[in-house]
């Protein structure tokens, strides 16, 4: 039985074309539950081939409950980074705190998971890749819906017709532009920009994450791997009042915006700025939310990102994406009606979306103070965590407790999934925890 009593058999289904757009996180998470309930489902990505890289990021709470009915928790578990310490510094260099990763994010130790991004990407694409169809780089170009669905032209020049199309294609989304106008109207800009990019490990970092800070700027090494791993992530963050327009499209002027910021800082700074210049996987983007008043209109729908990206401040994105694909794939699975299955979706995640999306009052943001006086503080509160148990997990994190899925054949099973652990159906739906 599904969470509203309807009782699901895909075989009894017509077969649903879905297009989504974006093979990063949401993207495959969503292709994976939908192929398991009947869909047919084409992804296109406007990337040549999966992308790898970024900065580490966390799985945790709801998501972990999602990866482990997807059967790849002990792949996720085997990739954990398993970080040591975090360690901050002054200004000079000098230490002003050395925690436990969980001291600082608040996690629960044991049972989060924190793996590169582009790990948790290959193996949700490895999951999918031989049941679904793949277009590498390809994206859409127009869509026109009709009653009977979509017609999407691609770049590439192809044109076909989908069911329902799906924007999986993060912060800066064309799908949501092509629906709902521009980005401006729903990013909420947090004051931060930043430039990740991998850099030789010069100091012999181990599983160990070195925060430099000064009021506004932060700079941190994250070793993933042990002494001997070649190269480290860096993570160069600035507090900019206005996000920088020009520079966002243009890594050439995102190079020198983040030179100037940093020039004649301290530590290790010069060296992190000189290896951003030749740093060939920058990543540079403003800290934002995007939020909506709605997700979808007519048969196109927003997940991850697209829909309600946090920011790395909250450290949630990748796990609300994995969440987000969930409902919305079990909402579709449920509802033979796109309308309808929406509708569910929106209802059934925005709660747990918005208490997300509000931790960046509370959490990671504080890690980046603005002020000399808010960073005497900071620093003085990473005191104190030295000598504080651990952290438990902050309840936004696991404030959803997942329905069973509506697409499963009854009787069939995914490895790794233990049906007795789900909550009963029916009034556990969504149920906030408090
Ligand atoms: C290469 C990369 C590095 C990242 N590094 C970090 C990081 O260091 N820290 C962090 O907090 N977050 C990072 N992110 C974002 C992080 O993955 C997301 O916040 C989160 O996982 C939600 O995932 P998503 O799949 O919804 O969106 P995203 O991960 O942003 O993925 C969107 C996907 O859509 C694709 N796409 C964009 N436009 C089109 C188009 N027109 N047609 C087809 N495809 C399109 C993109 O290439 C990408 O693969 C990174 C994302 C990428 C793609």
């Amino acid at each position: 039985m599904t969470p509203t009593g309807l009782s699901m058999d895909v075989s009894t289904t017509a077969k649903r074309k879905v297009l989504i757009s974006g093979a990063s996180i949401s993207g495959p998470a969503l292709a994976y539950w939908l192929h398991r309930s009947g869909f047919a489902v084409t992804v296109v990505e406007k990337a040549g081939a999966l992308r790898e890289g970024g900065y580490p990021i966390d799985v945790r709470g709801t998501a972990i409950e999602v990866v482990r009915r997807m059967g790849i928790l002990p792949q996720l578990q085997d990739a954990h980074i398993d970080l040591r310490r975090c360690t901050f510094l002054n200004a000079d260099g000098s230490e002003v705190a050395s925690l436990t990763p969980s001291a600082v994010a608040g996690g629960a130790e044991g049972h989060d998971i924190e793996v590169r991004r582009g790990d948790l990407a290959a193996i949700l694409y490895a999951m999918v890749r031989d049941d679904v169809e793949f277009l590498f780089g390809d994206s859409i170009d127009t869509f026109d819906q009709s009653v009977q669905g979509v017609d999407v032209t691609f770049r590439s020049g192809q044109r076909r017709t989908f069911d329902l199309v799906v924007g999986a294609d993060g912060m800066h989304s064309p799908t949501r532009e092509y629906l709902f106008g521009p980005e401006a109207r729903f990013h909420r800009y947090l004051g931060y920009c930043f430039a990740i990019f991998t850099m030789p490990n010069t100091l012999g970092l181990s599983r160990e994450v070195m925060v430099w800070n000064t009021p506004g700027k932060a700079a941190a090494l994250y070793a993933v791997g042990g002494h001997d791993n070649d190269e480290v992530h860096a993570f160069l963050n600035f507090h900019q009042p206005e996000p920088p327009l020009d520079a966002l499209r243009n890594p050439d002027a995102q190079r020198d915006l983040v030179a100037t910021i940093f020039a004649g800082a301290g530590w290790e700074v010069p060296g992190m700025v000189n290896a951003m210049r030749d740093a060939e996987d920058l990543f540079f983007d403003t800290a934002g939310q995007i939020r909506m008043p709605h997700w979808s209109s007519g048969r196109v729908v927003l997940v991850g990102d697209a829909a309600y990206a946090p920011s790395f401040l909250t450290g949630q994105g990748s796990s609300l994406a994995l969440v987000g694909a969930y409902v919305l794939a079990n909402a579709l699975a449920a509802n033979g009606d796109h309308t309808a299955a929406f509708a569910a979706y929106e209802r059934d995640v925005r709660e747990f979306v918005a208490m997300n999306q509000a931790l960046v009052d509370s959490g990671a943001a504080t890690l980046f103070p603005t002020t000399a006086r808010a960073l005497e503080q900071r620093n003085t509160t990473l005191r104190e965590l030295v000598t504080m148990p651990p952290a438990t997990a902050r309840p936004a994190h696991s404030a959803l407790e997942l329905p069973e899925f509506a697409g499963y054949r009854r009787g069939s099973r995914v490895p790794g999934y233990d049906k007795r652990s789900v909550p009963p159906s029916g009034a556990a739906w969504a149920r906030p925890v408090r």
